[in-house]
């Protein structure tokens, strides 16, 4: 009896003091460039050649959220000697490791539809999709202009119940997990702001910048749909998250990501 209420009151304990939002990190996976040229730097400028592909899980006393899904998941496996992209444990594993399975997913937000960010989209389908409408006609009426685009990776997203945002969008009403449009990477390229109670502020990039150098030097990538915009989108998250004292993580940033906790920890 003894052991079941302080079970109880540590229980308590615990939901009380994680009132926001939880951050889970997990790794979807890593590309390998022998040239970086196509992302607007010089091979010269940086000597980084591998990019992490994250997958985040936000879970909200109101819903979990999934924030971009990582590299295919036909491409999971033990990483072969020369593979310059590899993708060791699917996301749908690691989830299931935090006891969440993807019927779980109230909501599903990708930074952009390119195949890196979408790769396990598919099993979300349930989830209701919070895509910036130009980023949907791009991935679903036009996908043929956009090369890092596979149509094949999100088709059952058509029947999945949207939320067509023209901007920036609160999603639990709380100020704590806020979708920034920021095009110009893709058409409805977007990245994610987030207020933990205790890390703090938090600005999950996307695709805004791929490399530390890129941030610095504001380059944009050759394969962006709209540099100008791209720049515009820069200028406008940099101020955002200056503004509010922000963290700033470059999606991709292996550096970064060999700093991080990834799931089963969590940031909140
Ligand atoms: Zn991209």
């Amino acid at each position: 009896m003894r052991k079941i209420l302080v079970a109880t009151i540590t229980l308590l304990f615990v939901s009380a003091a994680n009132a926001g939002p939880k951050l889970y990190i997990f790794d979807c996976g890593h590309l390998s460039f022998a040239d970086v040229s196509n992302f607007g730097i010089t091979n010269e400028e940086t000597d980084v050649r591998e990019l992490f592909v994250p997958c985040y899980l936000i879970d909200h006393p109101d819903g979990k959220m999934i924030w971009d899904a990582g590299l295919p998941l036909d491409m999971v496996g033990p990483r072969q000697a020369d593979a310059t992209s590899w993708y060791e444990e699917s996301i749908i594993d690691q989830l299931a490791a935090i006891g969440v399975s993807p019927r779980d997913i109230d909501y599903t937000a990708y930074s952009h539809f390119h195949y890196d960010h979408v790769g396990a989209a598919n099993e979300f389908a349930s989830a209701t999709l919070l895509i910036q409408e130009t980023e949907y006609h791009a991935a679903f009426y036009d996908a043929e202009s956009n090369p890092v685009f596979r149509p094949p990776l999100y088709t059952e997203l058509a029947n999945s119940t949207k939320v067509l945002l023209q901007g920036d969008h609160d999603v639990f009403g709380d100020g704590s997990v806020v979708i920034i449009s920021a095009p110009g990477h893709t058409p409805g390229h977007q990245v994610l702001k987030l207020e933990l109670e205790n890390f703090g502020p938090l600005v999950l990039s996307g695709d805004l910048y791929h490399f530390e150098v890129s941030r610095m030097l504001r380059r944009t990538p050759v394969f962006n749909t709209d540099a100008a915009e791209t720049l515009r989108s820069m200028n406008r998250v940099e101020v955002l998250t200056q503004e509010a004292g922000a963290t700033f993580w470059i999606e991709h940033s292996l550096e970064l990501a060999n700093s991080l906790n990834l799931s089963p920890y969590y940031y909140d």
